[in-house]
């Protein structure tokens, strides 16, 4: 098989606190599904939040992944050396005026939102609250280079520019393989103008995993079931930006006693205290549903 054709999956963590079980769970199906299919899984380290990122905590995904008896290939891609291609992308994006600067704050967006109808609840899409338009028709003619300002992509003129009002990922699970089709104007109406670069980060979260998968040539990405409707952001982005758009399987999510996801601050569930009270990386996969 040629390189570039390989089945290839990533674990692609921030290093911004302890993981917990559904990182675990999340780093093992994609591990156990390259292995599964002679492909190759790939380590990203998310941290273009350099305020929240730390060191210690990469060094903690290291030794719990490790221990979990996942293997990768070194060096790892960490997103922080990869600001010039997030920056190309942007200016790309810009050059075809698809992208406009945006000066509100979460306040001026909420009061804006509700606006049209006083006291109606504002639309939540996969990138927050699908944003009211207020910058969007400002006249503006001097690229902003970021980090200095938050770009949005300017949905409706995205969308005419693709010139297709139906889009579609492949999403396979276990034994399992579905074409989830959307449409443009669920995009523009429950989506919309999405944040391509942050103020004092230059990318965001969803320019950055497109580029990146696709710099990685993931060719499925293994990833919780939160995600599902922000992988329609990654498709129009992956589509402006001329890329492929790999295969999904989006898992379930693993919960604690009282059904609740698990996050970052669930010290509780951290991997690393398992590993500590003696559970073997076979004993965490019996936990979260995996064969051992
Ligand atoms: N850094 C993201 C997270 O930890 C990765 C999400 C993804 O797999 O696309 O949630």
């Amino acid at each position: 098989m040629a390189a570039d054709t390989l089945f290839r999956t990533r674990f692609a963590p921030s290093p911004t606190g302890p993981l917990h079980l559904g990182h675990a769970y999340s780093a093992m199906l994609a591990h156990d599904l390259a292995v599964q299919n002679k492909g190759e899984f790939l380590l990203r380290i998310e941290d273009i939040d350099q305020s929240r990122a730390r060191t210690q905590w990469e060094d903690w995904i290291f030794r719990d992944l490790k221990a979990l008896g996942i293997e990768w290939p070194k060096p790892v891609l960490r997103q922080s050396g990869r600001l010039n291609a997030y920056r190309n992308a942007i200016q790309s994006l810009w050059d075809k005026r698809l992208i406009y600067p945006c000066t509100c704050n979460r306040r001026d967006i909420l009061d804006a939102a509700s606006a049209p109808q006083e006291g109606a609840a504002p639309i939540i899409g996969p990138d927050g609250v699908v944003y009211p338009g207020t910058c969007r028709n400002y006249q503006h003619d001097v690229f902003l280079v970021p980090p200095a300002t938050t770009l949005r992509l300017d949905m409706r003129k995205a969308i005419a520019h693709l010139a297709t009002t139906d889009f579609a990922f492949i999403e396979q699970g276990q034994g399992t393989k579905t074409t989830v089709d959307f449409s443009a104007d669920k995009v523009i109406d429950k989506i919309g103008d999405i944040v391509i670069a942050r103020t004092g980060l230059g990318t965001s979260y969803h320019l950055s995993v497109v580029l990146d998968d696709a710099f990685q040539k993931i060719s499925h990405v293994v990833r919780g079931q939160d995600l599902f409707e922000a992988t329609k952001i990654h498709v129009i982005l992956q589509k402006l930006f001329n890329l492929p758009t790999p295969v999904y399987h989006h898992h379930k999510l693993i919960r604690d006693k009282t059904g609740k996801r698990l996050a970052k601050r669930h010290d509780a569930e951290a991997i690393r205290k398992y590993l500590d009270n003696g559970a073997t990386a076979g004993d965490i996969r019996k936990q979260v549903g995996l064969r051992p």
